[in-house]
């Protein structure tokens, strides 16, 4: 069986390093250079590639146009989430718990909103963000948005947990623990699964993620990434794709993240019920291999990219 996935980042590499155990030929390809590269490689092999596909997945949400649309499935996922207006619209939609929120168009005033919503603000680029990018904390009056936003009321929560789930063509879905997560900068320096004394909010979670996966009857692995406000969960945002918050499960879980998305993109079994150990995966973010990594206890995973500050370049899964 041959699979496409759309983007040639680290997430579908990763499906790569899976996917011949499943007895499928991944590629993946790149929608901005039209090129397309093999399994886990990080080096194109052209922009030649085979006759056809039996299927078509993706690594991110918002995808420039691309030759494989008609068999890209979650389509109307990725369109829908790529844009932080109609994913909020959906929560409220859905009757599930978010941030209390308003849209704010290029060129608006947040006074009005700021007003409203009586606490600070947290503006969001309606497209494009990523590690905290396209985003600005409002906390007086006289901002001004200079891009198409949404703007959220400032949330003091107590942690930030997130929940990975799949969902089967035949509706089925299983999910992992819920796991907390730590970030610096914007971007997520550790997980820690499960988090530490969530079990109580574990069936809201699933609950949440669900209904999100059932009424987009999304097929594969998706994310919600969740405010733990102690008396309530809130939705922060959702990721219809393998999440850096469940990288964990390579080396944590019986079965991967990756494993599990690729099983449920190309109509294979899922398995008959998740089983974890308690793990940690800490990011390698911005800095050059190190071999002394190995000497540890931990796992590996090195992405082969070249460091810069910020990026992401590999993480290390530790058993706890
Ligand atoms: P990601 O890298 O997960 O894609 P992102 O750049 O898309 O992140 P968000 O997850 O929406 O953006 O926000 C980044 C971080 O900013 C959150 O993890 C959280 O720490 C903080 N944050 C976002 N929204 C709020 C809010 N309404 N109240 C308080 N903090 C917030
Ligand atoms: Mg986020």
């Amino acid at each position: 069986m041959r699979g496409l996935v759309l983007g040639a980042g680290q997430l579908g590499a990763m499906m790569g390093e899976v996917a011949s155990r499943l007895g499928v030929e991944l590629w993946r390809y790149c929608p901005d250079t039209h090129r397309y590269f093999f399994g886990t490689e990080m080096d194109s092999c052209g922009d030649k590639g085979p006759d056809g596909f039996d299927w078509v997945t993706a690594e991110r949400e918002l995808l420039p146009q691309t030759p494989f649309h008609g068999e890209l499935l979650n389509l109307s996922t990725y369109q829908l989430v790529s844009d932080r207006l109609p994913q909020k619209k959906l929560y409220d939609e859905l009757d599930l718990p978010t941030a209390p929120w308003g849209e704010l168009k290029k060129g608006d005033s947040a006074d009005a909103l700021l007003a409203k919503i009586g606490t600070s603000l947290v503006v969001k680029a309606r497209q494009g963000g990523y590690d905290g990018k396209g985003q600005w904390r409002v906390k007086e009056p006289g901002f001004v948005s200079e891009a198409d936003c949404i703007a959220e009321a400032m949330i003091p929560f107590q942690r930030e947990v997130s929940l990975v789930g799949v969902r089967a063509k035949d509706g089925r879905k299983l999910f992992y623990p819920l796991v907390e997560n730590f970030h610096k900068d914007g971007i997520l320096v550790e997980t820690k699964a499960p988090a530490p004394d969530m079990h109580q909010w574990q069936g809201e979670a699933e609950r949440i993620l669900g209904a999100l996966m059932d009424h987009l009857g999304y097929v594969g692995v998706m994310a919600v990434e969740l405010f733990d406000c102690g008396d309530k969960l809130l939705i922060n945002e959702m990721a219809p794709r393998v999440h850096n918050s469940g990288h964990w499960t390579q080396d944590g879980a019986n079965i991967c993240q990756f494993e599990l998305h690729l099983r449920a993109v190309a109509g294979l079994p899922l398995p008959a019920e998740l089983l974890w150990r308690p793990t940690i995966m800490d990011n390698l973010i911005g800095v050059a291999f190190d071999p002394n990594w190995l000497a540890g206890e931990g796992k590996v995973h090195w992405y082969n990219k070249e460091p810069r500050p910020g990026r992401k370049v590999g993480h290390i899964n530790r058993w706890l």
